[in-house]
C-alpha cells in the first residue's frame, strides 16, 4: 500500500449458512493480515458465532471491525436470537432466517451510502449489492462459498445447446459440453432449477445477474486446483477471478473455530486418544457438513455398510441426541441391534452425536479416508490433510464438486449417490437410498490398501502440496491477493482523484 494513504476499507458481507460466515470470515482475517481496514457487517447472534475466532485473530494482532445489524425477528415471526441456519433442521425456520436476511438490505444499503468503503465483498445472498457498489463507484466482488469448477458446469447446463436437452432417460450419462474435461453426468445429478423453470430458478438467474454485473469473483480456493477453470470460467462471462486460498490452512486450530450451538459430545481429547492408539491410514472419518439430516433408513444402510466393512471409522451423526435420551429400540431403528456397544466393545468406532473438530480428525495420520458430502469446505478441508475421498453429494453445486474430485483429479471414489435434492430434511427421503453395498464397496476400494488406494492417496498428498505452496510466501495465492490488494487501491486512489466520475452510474463494472 502507498506509504501514509489511509488503508483500503473493505465490508464484508455474510449469509446465514454456517459454512459461508465462517468461509467469509477467513477471507476478512487474510485481508485484515494484510493491513486492510476490515469490516463485518452481521447480526449479533452471527458474530457471536464468530466469537472465538475473532478474539484469536485480535489477539494475532489482526483487527476485524463488527458493524451490528438488526435482525427483523419480529418481522418474520422468529424469536429473538435466531439469526442464521447454524443448526436449524426445520425448513419453516430456515426460510424465516432467509427472509430476515432479505429484509436486512434497507439498513445495509443506508450504512454502506452513509459510510462507503473501498470495496463491498457480499455473498451470492444479496444480489442488490453489486448495483449498490456500481451506484457508489465502488468494485463488489462475488463470493458464493464455492469454487470455478463448479460454476463452469453449472453454467455448461444453462448453455441452451446442452447435451442434458438430448437425454433419453435420467440414468442416461452424457458428456457435458464446451468444458475443459471430458465430465460425465446423469440428469438426476443435476440441479432441477436448472433443468426446469421454477422458484428457485428465478433466485439463482438473478444472482447470476448480479455475479456478471459486479467486478469479480473471489474464490477460497487455490489456482493448481482449478487452473483450466479459471480460465474457461474468466472466458466465458468475461468477468475476473481470483484464488486466494485455501483460507483453512491458515486457520487449522479448533481454537480458531466458530462456536456451534450443536452440541459437542465428544471431547477433543478423547477423540485424539482414541485416534493416538491406530495405525497411520486405518480410520476411516465419515461427515456429511453443517446441514445433512439423513434419514433413519439412510443410517442404519451406513452403520451396516462400516461394520461388514471391517474398517475403523468415526461416524458424525448431528440429527441424533444423547445415548442416554435413547432406548434401545430408539437406536435399532438407524443401527443395527447393539451397534454402539459392539464397535466400541471391539475398538471398532466411535459415533460423534453432535459437532465435531473436523479439520483436528482430518489432520491425524490415523485417517485414511473422509467419506463426505463434497460442500467447498469439507472437499478443501479434505485436500489439505491428504485424505483421499468417498464423495457422497446430495445437494447445491456438491454433485458438481464430486466430478472434481472423483473425474478430474482422481481422488475420490463416488459412493454412487444419483439423485439431487434441493432440502435435505424433506426431500431425501422420497428419493433413492444408498444402499450398503454400494456404500462398502466404496469403503473398501479406499481402506483395503491395493495399488489403485496407493495411488489415489499419493495424488492427493501431491495437492496437498500445491496448496500449502499456493498459499505460502510467493505461492499463486498469496501473489493474487496481492495482486488484487493493489488493484483495489490503484482504483480507490483513481477515484479519490476523480478519475473515474463516469463510474458513478451503474458504469463501475470490470471487464476481464
Ligand atoms: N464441520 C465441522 N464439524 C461438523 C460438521 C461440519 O467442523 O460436525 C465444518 C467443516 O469442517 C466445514 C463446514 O463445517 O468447514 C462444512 O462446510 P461445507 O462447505 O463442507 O458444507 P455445508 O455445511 O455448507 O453443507
Amino acid at each position: 500500500m502507498e506509504a501514509n494513504s489511509p488503508p483500503l476499507k473493505i465490508y464484508f458481507i455474510p449469509s446465514v449458512g454456517p459454512s459461508h460466515i465462517v468461509s467469509l470470515f477467513e477471507l476478512c482475517r487474510l485481508f485484515a493480515s494484510r493491513g486492510v481496514h476490515v469490516t463485518l457487517l452481521t447480526t449479533p447472534s452471527s458474530a457471536g458465532f464468530l466469537r472465538k475466532p475473532l478474539l484469536r485473530a485480535e489477539a494475532a494482532g489482526i483487527r476485524i471491525h463488527v458493524h451490528s445489524l438488526k435482525f427483523p425477528s419480529q418481522e418474520v415471526g422468529l424469536p429473538e436470537g435466531v439469526e442464521n441456519v447454524v443448526g436449524v433442521d426445520d425448513t419453516d425456520v430456515a426460510t424465516k432466517v432467509f427472509r430476515g436476511m432479505g429484509l436486512l438490505r434497507h439498513q445495509m444499503e443506508q450504512f454502506m451510502e452513509q459510510n462507503p468503503p473501498d470495496c463491498i465483498v457480499a455473498d451470492l445472498f444479496y444480489p442488490w449489492a453489486s448495483d449498490l457498489a456500481n451506484r457508489l463507484g465502488i468494485p463488489r466482488l462475488f463470493f458464493d462459498g464455492s469454487g470455478s469448477f463448479p460454476t463452469c458446469l453449472l453454467e455448461s447446463v444453462r448453455r441452451p445447446g446442452s447435451p442434458h436437452r438430448f437425454a433419453s432417460s435420467k440414468s442416461d450419462p452424457f458428456v457435458l459440453a464446451g468444458l475443459p474435461h471430458p465430465i460425465t453426468v446423469t440428469l438426476s445429478r443435476l440441479p432441477d432449477y436448472a433443468l426446469t423453470t421454477n422458484e428457485i430458478t428465478y433466485m439463482m438467474d438473478s444472482f447470476r445477474d448480479s455475479e456478471l454485473n459486479c467486478y469479480g469473483r473471489i474464490v477460497n480456493s487455490f489456482a493448481e486446483l482449478e487452473e483450466e477453470y479459471i480460465e474457461h470460467y474468466e472466458k466465458t462471462t468475461g468477468k475476473a477471478v481470483w484464488h486466494v486460498g485455501p483460507t483453512t490452512l491458515l486457520n487449522r486450530s479448533s481454537e480458531d473455530k466458530a462456536e456451534r450451538n450443536l452440541k459437542a459430545v465428544v471431547s477433543e481429547d478423547e477423540i485424539l486418544s482414541w485416534l493416538n492408539s491406530k495405525q497411520p491410514n486405518s480410520v476411516l472419518y465419515v461427515c456429511f457438513g453443517s446441514g445433512a439430516y439423513f434419514t433413519d433408513e439412510q443410517l442404519f444402510e451406513i452403520a451396516s455398510a462400516m461394520e461388514s466393512s471391517g474398517h475403523k471409522f468415526i461416524w458424525v451423526v448431528h440429527n441424533k441426541g444423547r445415548t442416554e435420551n435413547e432406548t434401545e429400540e430408539d437406536r435399532q431403528k438407524w443401527m443395527p441391534r447393539e451397534f454402539e456397544e459392539r464397535m466400541r466393545r471391539e475398538d471398532r468406532g466411535m459415533i460423534i452425536r453432535g459437532w465435531a473438530p473436523q479439520t483436528l480428525i482430518l489432520d491425524h495420520a490415523a485417517i485414511g479416508a473422509f467419506m463426505t458430502h463434497c460442500g467447498w469446505n469439507s472437499l478443501m478441508e479434505g485436500i489439505c490433510a491428504g485424505v483421499p475421498m468417498i464423495t457422497w453429494p446430495l445437494h447445491s453445486e456438491q454433485f458438481f464438486n464430486e466430478k472434481l474430485l472423483a473425474q478430474v483429479h482422481g481422488i475420490g471414489v463416488e459412493v454412487g449417490a444419483d439423485d439431487w435434492v434441493l432440502n435435505i430434511y424433506v426431500e431425501y427421503a422420497t428419493k433413492n437410498l444408498v444402499k450398503r453395498d454400494r456404500i462398502e464397496r466404496a469403503v473398501r476400494k479406499l481402506m483395503d490398501g491395493g495399488d489403485e488406494a496407493m495411488d489415489i492417496r499419493r495424488r492427493v498428498r501431491e495437492l496437498t502440496e500445491k496448496a500449502k505452496a499456493a498459499i505460502g510466501e510467493g505461492g499463486s495465492s498469496q501473489r493474487k491477493l496481492t495482486a488484487l490488494i493493489e488493484d483495489l487501491q490503484r482504483l480507490k486512489s483513481m477515484r479519490t482523484k476523480g478519475g473515474i466520475d463516469d463510474a458513478k452510474e451503474g458504469e463501475f463494472k470490470r471487464e476481464k
